[in-house]
């Protein structure tokens, strides 16, 4: 069956995607008042802090503290139990990034796991998989990793064929698979599924026809998709969810969404953009930070986490006819970068960089996008002369993939460019003109 012969046999996944918006907002705020006073039930760390939540008004959460993702490390285990409702402990424990030494976790009941299937599924039938589609699965296993493992469990859920292979098979395997079976579809992250392209067609890509790439984890740019448009011919490049491992699923693409633009999944997740300034929730079309409280997580209940990323409400409905409300991100909002699929954190840098005699604490990180790789560059200013910033810029290169070993296997791997270091003169780094704040964290991405 093709693709517009399944969509138009059904246009949407559930009925909750196309509900009149009225109704929809009731049945939200409904989710919500549960939400909080199960919170507030089973766990004294929500007790106080849920006090100055206001059923009734336009922003009931405006007085509710923020939950960040520090104070997650502090409250979820092997630190402590203070997150974990009722004493559970048959739960999965995955890693939502951190780097060397103690994880920072993410707990997962076995149903709250199987819960994913609904968004997850959502996402992929918005994109066109239908049941003929034959989809290779290269996302990420193994070191406590999370996404393989649901999108794996949904593939098998939702019917169609499914291949296996996550972010380890060599792609020589991988292209004798594919060019076998037809597989016609990859899902994985972004510049996994961009390397895995490139190396397939340095082996040849006669009767290989992949017409779908369902990516996640990061933005592909513009760039990226005409590349993957023209040398391989796909015809569908989206990303099916846009969640974090700290929250849920909260927003997929539908086949009109540009890049960076989702549909909140907002049955499953109460999302606010928020002016930090003021406080006050944006109005469509401004930006703020994305909060998101999951209804769905109920061994960790999660309210008002700060996601990280800068969002704004977008004005139009969509052409689909989803009417499930549209968000465009614009980048991280603060100070982590995601290069590949490790979050590098601003502090953690400066940690990193204190080690090094000579160098000031004046720190940029800047991610950039070099054919369709990330690329993380470091720039600290110094009064080191031009001879030793060579000899320290070289030894800071090692010593971090050394600490970083995420990030030293996609660099080993071709997935992300090697760190790129670069010591300046003092007062060279770019200041904010308004504020004179440093720049410190600069994101590939600039389509606000
Ligand atoms: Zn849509």
């Amino acid at each position: 069956m093709t693709l517009l012969a399944e969509r138009s046999q059904r246009r949407f996944y559930d009925n909750w995607e196309f509900l009149p918006e009225e109704k929809r907002r009731i049945l939200m705020r409904e989710n919500l008042d549960q939400y909080i006073r199960f919170a507030a039930d089973s766990l004294p760390f929500y007790r106080d802090r849920l006090a100055s939540y206001e059923s009734s008004a336009s922003a009931p959460l405006k007085n509710v503290p923020v939950l960040t993702s520090a104070d997650l490390r502090d409250i979820l285990p092997p630190v402590s139990d203070r997150l974990v409702a009722g004493g559970v402990k048959d739960y999965t424990v995955f890693q939502s990034g951190g780097t060397t030494g103690v994880p920072k976790t993410t707990l997962f009941s076995h149903a709250e796991l199987e819960r994913l299937n609904l968004p997850n599924a959502r996402g992929f039938f918005a994109l066109g998989l239908n049941e003929n589609d034959r989809v290779g699965n290269l996302f990420a296993v193994g070191g406590l990793y999370m996404t393989f493992i649901h999108i794996n469990r949904m593939l098998q859920q939702y019917g169609c064929m499914n291949f296996p292979f996550s972010n380890h098979t060599p792609v020589d395997f991988v292209h004798t698979v594919v060019k076998l079976f037809n597989v016609n579809c990859l899902t994985g992250i972004a510049s996994v599924v961009m390397n895995c392209l490139r190396g397939m067609s340095e082996i040849g890509m006669e009767g290989i026809k992949i017409e779908k790439i369902l990516y996640g984890g990061e933005h592909l740019y513009e760039a990226d998709k005409r590349e993957i448009r023209e040398r391989y011919g796909a015809k569908v490049i989206a990303a099916p969810g846009y969640g974090t491992v700290d929250t849920w699923y909260l927003g997929y693409q539908c086949l009109d969404c540009p890049t960076g633009v989702f549909h909140a999944h907002d049955d499953e997740v109460y999302l606010e953009v928020v002016n930090e300034e003021t406080g006050e929730l944006c109005d469509k079309g401004e930006v703020g930070m994305l909060y998101a409280t999951t209804f769905p997580r109920r061994i960790t209940p999660i309210v008002r986490y700060r996601v990280g990323d800068r969002t704004k409400w977008v004005n139009e409905p969509c052409g689909c006819g989803r009417t499930t409300p549209l968000f465009k991100l614009l980048g991280r909002g603060d100070d982590v970068l995601r290069i590949g699929y490790d979050s590098v954190d601003y502090a953690a840098i400066q940690e990193f960089v204190l080690q090094f005699e000579g160098l000031s604490g004046t720190i940029q990180m800047e991610k950039v996008r070099d054919q369709g790789k990330d690329r993380l560059i470091i720039r600290i200013e110094t009064r080191l002369s031009p001879e030793q910033r060579s000899i320290v810029a070289q030894k800071l290169e090692e010593t971090l993939l050394e600490v970083r070993p995420s990030l030293r296997d996609f660099v080993k791997k071709g997935t992300t460019w090697p760190v790129r270091f670069e010591l300046v003169d003092l007062n060279t780094l770019p200041r904010n003109p308004r504020t004179g704040k440093l720049m410190r964290v600069i994101d590939a991405i600039g389509d606000a």
